[in-house]
C-alpha cells in the first residue's frame, strides 16, 4: 500500500523535466540565436550600408543624386530587401530544425520564430525612425595619418574638419575626371542645407610642397563649406570677385573652372590663400586666410 504512494509521485517526476527541460532548452536558444544570426546579420548589414555610403562620397556624381532626398527611399529599399533575404533564410533554418527529432532543436526553432517576428517589427521602428530623422545618416570617417599631419603642417585644425573624411586617391571620377585634379573636397548637406560631412580626397604620388598646397586648397573648401558664418562669406566673397575682375593671372589660373562653371567664390578663396602672395591680396582676404592656415610652409605659383 505504502509503495503504490511513492510510487505515483515518482512518476509524475519522470515527466516534470520535460517541462523543465524546455524551459532551459528555450533559454539556451534565447541566448543562442542573439549571436549567431542576430549580431552578425546586424553587424553585415551595418557594414555593407557603410561601404555603399564610402563608395557614394567618393564618387560625387552619383553621390549626389542619390543622397538627397531619394537618398531615404534607397536606404529604406535597402533594408527592406536585407531583411526580406535575412528572413527567408531564417524561416528556411526554423523549418529545419522543427523537423528534427531531438526536442533541442525543435525548441530552437519556436525561439527563431519569435526572434524574427521581433526583427521584423524593430526594423519597421528603424525605418520610421529614418524616415523622421533622416540627417542622422552619416558615413563613417576615415582618415589618412599622413595627410592629417600635412593638414596640422600647414595650419589646419582636426577640431575643425569633423565628419570630413581625408584620404589619398588613385585617380577621381565625374566632374573630376581630368589629369590635371590634384584635390577634391565634395560636402554633404542635411535637409536643412547645413554640412552634414565631407570628403577631401587627394591624389596620392604628389610631392610634398605639391601636397601641402592641395592639402591647405581643400581644407579651406571646407572652411568656407562649414566654417565661415554668412557675413564673412559675403564680405569676403565681394573682395574675392573684386581681386579677381582685374587678375588676370587668376583668371588664366582658374580657367579651367570658369569654362565648366565651377569657378565659385570658394575656389577664389582656396587658390588665393594658397596660391597668390600677400601683395596681390587685400588685408582683408590674408586675415581671413592667416586665421585658418599658415602660408608661410606653402611656396606660392604667384609670389
Ligand atoms: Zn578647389
Amino acid at each position: 500500500m505504502t509503495t503504490e504512494v511513492k510510487e505515483k509521485p515518482e512518476k509524475t517526476e519522470t515527466k516534470r523535466p520535460s517541462k523543465l527541460r524546455r524551459f532551459l532548452y528555450g533559454l539556451s536558444w534565447a541566448a543562442i540565436w542573439p549571436i549567431v544570426i542576430v549580431v552578425p546579420s546586424f553587424v553585415a548589414m551595418l557594414v555593407i550600408l557603410a561601404q555603399v555610403l564610402t563608395s557614394l562620397a567618393k564618387n560625387p556624381e552619383l553621390g549626389s543624386a542619390v543622397t538627397n532626398t531619394d537618398g531615404i527611399f534607397y536606404l529604406e529599399l535597402y533594408f527592406f530587401v536585407f531583411v526580406t533575404v535575412l528572413v527567408l533564410v531564417l524561416f528556411l533554418v526554423k523549418w529545419l530544425l522543427r523537423t528534427r527529432k531531438h526536442l533541442f532543436f525543435r525548441s530552437g526553432a519556436k525561439v527563431l520564430g519569435v526572434y524574427i517576428w521581433v526583427g521584423i517589427f524593430a526594423t519597421g521602428l528603424t525605418m520610421a525612425f529614418i524616415t523622421k530623422n533622416p540627417d542622422a545618416i552619416k558615413p563613417p570617417v576615415t582618415r589618412d595619418e599622413h595627410l592629417v599631419a600635412v593638414l596640422q603642417e600647414v595650419g589646419g585644425k582636426t577640431d575643425l574638419i569633423e565628419n570630413v573624411s581625408i584620404q589619398y586617391a588613385n585617380s577621381f571620377e565625374g566632374n573630376f575626371a581630368n589629369d590635371n585634379t590634384r584635390g577634391t573636397y565634395v560636402p554633404f548637406t542635411d535637409s536643412d542645407g547645413n554640412f552634414s560631412y565631407g570628403t577631401i580626397n587627394v591624389k596620392s604620388g604628389l610631392d610634398a610642397q605639391t601636397e601641402k598646397g592641395v592639402v591647405a586648397h581643400e581644407y579651406l573648401h571646407h572652411i568656407w563649406e562649414a566654417q565661415l558664418d554668412d557675413t564673412t562669406l559675403h564680405d569676403l566673397t565681394s573682395q574675392l570677385m573684386t581681386l579677381y575682375g582685374k587678375d588676370t593671372w587668376m583668371q588664366s589660373r582658374t580657367d579651367f573652372y570658369s569654362d565648366t562653371n565651377y569657378l565659385l567664390p570658394t575656389e577664389l578663396f582656396a587658390f588665393y590663400c594658397t596660391e597668390v602672395g600677400d601683395s596681390h591680396l587685400s588685408q582683408y582676404v590674408i586675415d581671413t586666410c592667416n586665421k585658418y592656415i599658415n602660408r608661410s610652409v606653402l611656396v606660392f605659383t604667384r609670389p
